[in-house]
């Protein structure tokens, strides 16, 4: 199994012209989407993907052949990291991507919160108690929201139609920012104060990430929803009327509770962050900046665990989390393939 793998790098060597030198040898599988087509690369899961004559593909939909995949596709990939950074693929695999019905009922969750906080003017989250606890003022116009709205434009990637995102600005002093799975984006004010915009596409860019890498949908799919985020859900019923829609709503809140309550798995976290940085790399953003912008976190909010955060979620410490994303910029984006997608900014 090993000789032919290697006899299949080799070809792949061929094609590529690259010296036999470059071999890393480190095994990778990628799941993610064709985020990007840069060149003869394929960026998937934010990585940059070589593909060699003798890649095998199976594919569906509009896939009929690597050449053929549409961005925004699912994608699996399997293959050795070059000393480039390049994955070099041994096989593909692209899906469509559909739409099921958890994703569909996370959707209608999400709309169905966003649609409460215009109204209310504000964002509520059910207490420990179960009253409602507001979390700030929510605005839908004015230059903050223009600022944030003028980021999320330049790093969305090709496959969100900005017609389908809403940006809002929340009055509320943490560093904290949030994209629902319905396209929703959040930002707090107290994080527009104090980072530029290069900091601020960093953390949109993250949050991005939840929403287009689906983290709601494979979560939920993953029955990974907790006992905390059950007994939320059941308080944020529990305000509904209706029995039927009552029902409806329990498994509808746990999923948004989900979303909004820092439950994503760390593997979901780095994720995140790894998607987020290529989104901030190709919109021209100083990617550069990030693993600093960890530490400012860390030296703000504690470089523990778990911190009460959004952004931070369920993740790595921040030294971990900063060394991953240096590895990152090593493997994808210090000696780049190709330029941005857009111009410096
Ligand atoms: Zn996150």
């Amino acid at each position: 199994m090993m000789r032919t793998r290697l006899v299949m790098l080799l070809a792949i060597w061929t094609v590529a012209g690259l010296p036999t030198t470059t071999l890393a040898g480190e095994r990778v599988k990628l799941t993610g989407y064709l985020d990007y087509r840069k060149g003869s690369f394929l960026i998937v899961d934010a990585q940059r993907v070589q593909v060699g004559t003798n890649t095998q593909f199976k594919g569906n939909g509009r896939a009929t052949s690597i050449q053929t995949i549409p961005i925004g596709y699912e994608m699996k990939v399997k293959g050795m990291r070059l000393q480039n950074g390049t994955v070099a693929a041994l096989e593909i695999e692209a899906r469509r991507n559909g739409i099921g019905s958890t994703e569909k009922q996370i959707v209608a969750s999400t709309d169905k919160a966003e649609k409460t906080w215009v109204q209310a003017k504000q964002v509520v989250e059910p207490g420990p108690d179960g009253k409602q606890v507001s979390m700030g003022a929510l605005h839908d116009s004015g230059p903050q929201v223009e600022r944030a709205r003028k980021i999320v434009n330049r790093i969305l990637p090709a496959q969100v139609n900005p017609m389908k995102v809403r940006v809002y600005v929340v009055d509320n002093k943490e560093w904290n920012a949030m994209a629902m799975a319905n396209y929703s984006i959040y930002v707090f004010s107290g994080l527009m104060a104090d980072m530029d915009d290069d900091e601020m596409a960093i953390v949109l860019g993250h949050e991005l990430a939840h929403a287009t890498y689906e983290h709601s949908r494979r979560q939920a799919s993953k029955s990974q929803i907790t006992g905390i985020a059950g007994q939320a859900a059941a308080l944020g019923a529990g305000m509904i009327k209706n029995e039927t829609a009552k029902s409806a709503a329990q498994q509808a809140t746990v999923l948004s509770v989900t979303t909004f309550g820092n439950a994503f798995s760390r593997e979901y976290e780095d994720q995140a962050d790894r998607v987020g940085l290529r989104y901030v790399y190709e919109a021209g953003y100083d990617y550069t900046k990030a693993p600093q912008l960890w530490r400012r976190f860390a030296a703000k909010y504690g470089d523990q665990d778990q911190v009460t955060n959004f952004f931070f979620g369920n993740h790595s410490l921040s030294t971990k989390r900063a060394a991953a994303l240096e590895k990152e910029i090593a493997n994808n984006y210090r000696n780049p393939a190709d330029l941005p997608s857009k111009a410096p900014k």
